[in-house]
């Protein structure tokens, strides 16, 4: 029954069907009843005006829009509302959607309204509040508690709002409730105290008490994490235990020679500890599939190269992938500078090489006289073959998707050994669900002789002040960078405040004793490189630049750098910012400028910079705040693609899923036990639903 086309539900049809698939992937009566709200209002929740005093938290108003206006033109152009109830008024803005607001918004109408209030000069406006006739609010009857659906304009556009969706999951609860399967087995129901799924997802369309509706949720989350964490157990074990790996037996001549006379410096306890973890996996006859996460500067490049002199010992080759070709002549640089002394070669490999050389890289792979390659995508193309690769190097791995991961993979019989490299923190619980069938590896410590970055947020009004630092910190021979935001919505403003700002540097700064330089994306690439060479070279002080700076520069006498309105930066970048400085000996400085007034999520950032350098903490704020959507990027999103849970709010349920799902492995890893049934068969219908997501992470 729950397989049913959507198509057959009372109130879809044909066309309301075809925008349900293309919208929101649902085809059949299971999905709809799996799509649940996001929110829940609380209609007994109603907020006077007059009493709203915080930017703290939603509120629901119930009154009526008396008037109308619209204001401004282009891009700057808003529409706003006056909103009363008996006791006050508070405005109500949106820059978006102008024209349907002014054909469909009614006057004199009583509404509900849903939004977080700002503050704005003594006075509080709510943008983009939900909006709702009172009539349509009382649609869904029987409970104070009505969901709300996410929904979109197409959606919208057959009748599908929040309420046309909460008609259609009301049907379908009322429908087929008491052939909702359970899929969790008696014993993990009890021992957690979980509702039974049939009236966890009758509560959760249509609750009948915040209780209740807290017992659904919990349930139903419970149950997503679980499985995700049960795939992910099931695909270590496969890995780990089922999936043969070349073995590097023996410790041989090259990595000792390079280990003893060669290594520039010694390796601090947190490299060891990863290489010891390293050559564990590498020999004990399965596949390794390690991720070593590390803070920009950690040294990760000398583990990598020494895993790499590992496999070569035991007379495999090596293949290290980036994303950028930038950043793959610099490890060649530098990794070609440490093999000198070994007579060990390595190439380069990218989408430039011409083909004379691409033609003799390729024939020196496969007859197994180069050891080493280095390189982009490139590396990936089917052309690419190996005598007998052993282990591939991934580098920045949050930018490569899964399948050009995969197809690295299969360049070999046995599958080679895998070691994924980042810089991109990710917190612990991320980590979890992101990699919960990698093993992973921590470098939290900085070689030594580093001085922890000082950090300071200073409002617009100090700026004498700040140039007074810069003057100071220029006479001590350092050279500063000071970055301003892009961001593609309101790029013209923003090169206009990039040239005023750089203009008033120079004012400040003027020549012949000083000199300034700017780079830009709108600049032609040489201009662009002339002027960051003259940095780099010295013969500039001052290097004003957009974020194009944020990769791949590597100036150690840089020891300033000041981030102008810094409450437009999120925290990851504001943190990769700033480990553009604090490469030399010399104390280094970030200081961020920002306006006096900010958001309450900006403050939070900027206070998190100015407390911690830690990579691990800024990423664990930023989950807090931003979620994980936007924090891995859409690459890996395939599998936090939640339908209810959230990682950042559930984190000790996510444990407590983890956990259950490794004892469950460990008892029963093949899960043949009749206890286990349901496992066994919901796991089995997840997988008739998903395509296959690679083997490497
Ligand atoms: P990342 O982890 O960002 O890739 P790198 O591997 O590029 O960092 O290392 C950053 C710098 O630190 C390099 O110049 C490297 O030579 C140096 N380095 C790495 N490990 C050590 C160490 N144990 N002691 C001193 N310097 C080190
Ligand atoms: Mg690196």
């Amino acid at each position: 029954m729950l397989g049913k086309e959507i198509l057959y539900l009372k109130g879809v049809g044909p066309q309301r069907a075809d925008v349900l698939k293309a919208e929101l992937g649902i085809s059949t009566w299971q999905e709809l009843l799996e799509y649940y709200p996001f929110r829940y209002i609380d209609r007994s929740q109603i907020t006077r005006i007059a009493d709203i005093q915080s930017e703290a938290a939603n509120v629901q108003l119930m009154g009526q829009i008396i008037s109308t206006r619209e204001i401004g033109v282009g891009g700057g152009k808003r529409f706003t509302a006056i909103f009363r109830d008996e006791s006050g008024e508070i405005e109500l803005v949106w820059f978006k959607a102008v024209k349907w607001l002014k054909d469909s918004l009614k006057l004199n109408q009583p509404y509900v309204i849903y939004g977080r209030p700002t503050e704005f000069k003594g006075r509080y406006n709510i943008t983009h509040p939900e909006l709702e006739l009172l009539e349509d609010a009382r649609i869904t009857q029987g409970s104070e508690l009505k969901p709300v659906y996410n929904t979109t304009q197409k959606l919208t556009g057959k009748g599908l709002h929040s309420n046309g969706i909460a008609k259609l999951t009301r049907l379908l609860v009322e429908e087929c409730r008491q052939h909702i399967p359970e899929n969790l087995p008696d014993y993990i129901l009890d021992r957690f105290k979980l509702m039974p799924r049939h009236e966890a997802i009758a509560q959760v369309h249509l609750p009948s008490t915040v209780h209740q509706l807290e017992g659904a949720r919990r349930r139903l989350k419970f149950e997503e994490l679980f499985y995700i964490q049960m795939q992910l157990g099931k695909q270590k074990l496969s890995t780990t235990r089922d999936e043969r790996g070349v073995v590097f037996q023996k410790v041989g001549e090259v990595f000792n020679t390079f280990y003893q006379k060669h290594l520039p410096f010694e390796l601090t306890n947190a490299q060891k500890r990863v290489m010891k973890e390293v050559r564990a996996d590498v020999a004990r006859g399965h596949h390794m599939n390690r991720l070593i996460q590390g803070d920009v500067g950690s040294g990760k490049t000398i583990v990598a190269l020494l895993a790499a002199l590992l496999a070569i010992d035991n007379g495999y080759q090596v293949c290290l992938m980036v994303p950028t070709e930038i950043l793959a002549m610099q490890h060649l640089a530098s990794i070609q500078e440490l093999l000198a002394p070994t007579g060990i070669s390595v190439a380069l490999l990218k989408g430039s090489t011409s083909k004379a050389e691409r033609r003799k890289i390729h024939a020196s792979l496969e007859d197994g006289s180069l050891p080493f390659i280095i390189g982009t995508h490139a590396l990936i193309e089917p052309t690419v073959q190996f005598k007998n690769l052993g282990l591939c190097i991934i580098d920045e791995q949050h930018r490569f998707g899964v399948a050009q991961r995969a197809s690295l993979w299969k360049k070999a019989e046995v599958p080679p050994h895998v070691l994924v490299m980042t810089a991109t923190p990710i917190p612990r619980t991320l980590a979890m669900t992101l990699y919960g069938d990698l093993d992973i590896s921590v470098i939290d410590e900085l070689p030594p002789g580093r001085k922890p970055i000082k950090t300071e947020w200073k409002t617009d009004a100090k700026r004498l002040e700040v140039f007074q630092f810069m003057e100071n910190e220029i006479k001590k021979g350092r050279q500063i960078y000071v970055v301003y935001p892009l961001i593609a919505e309101s790029e013209a403003m923003d090169y206009k405040d990039l040239q005023d700002g750089y203009e008033s540097i120079v004012r400040r700064f003027p020549m012949p004793q000083y000199h300034v330089s700017i780079v830009h994306g709108q600049m032609k690439s040489d201009a662009r490189d002339y002027e960051m060479q003259n940095f780099i070279q010295r013969k500039t002080q001052i290097l004003v630049a957009t974020t194009v700076i944020e990769v791949g520069v590597n100036v150690p006498n840089a020891s300033v750098m000041v981030i102008e309105s810094a409450e437009r930066f999120g925290l990851s970048q504001l943190h990769q910012l700033r480990g553009r400085v604090g490469r030399g000996a010399e104390q280094s400085y970030c200081v961020l400028m920002t306006g006096v007034k900010i958001s309450k999520d900006s403050r939070t950032r900027l206070e998190t910079m100015v407390r911690t350098n830690d990579g691990f903490e800024i990423a664990e704020v930023d989950l807090q705040l931003r979620g994980p959507g936007d924090l891995t990027g859409t690459q890996q999103s395939g599998l936090l693609d939640l339908k209810i849970a959230d990682l950042a709010k559930d984190q000790i349920m996510l444990s407590a899923a983890r956990e259950l799902a490794l004892e469950i492995l460990d008892e029963d890893d093949s899960l043949q036990l009749p206890k286990n049934s349901r496992i066994v068969e919901q796991l089995k219908s997840i997988r008739a639903k998903k395509t296959d997501w690679s083997k490497i992470s």
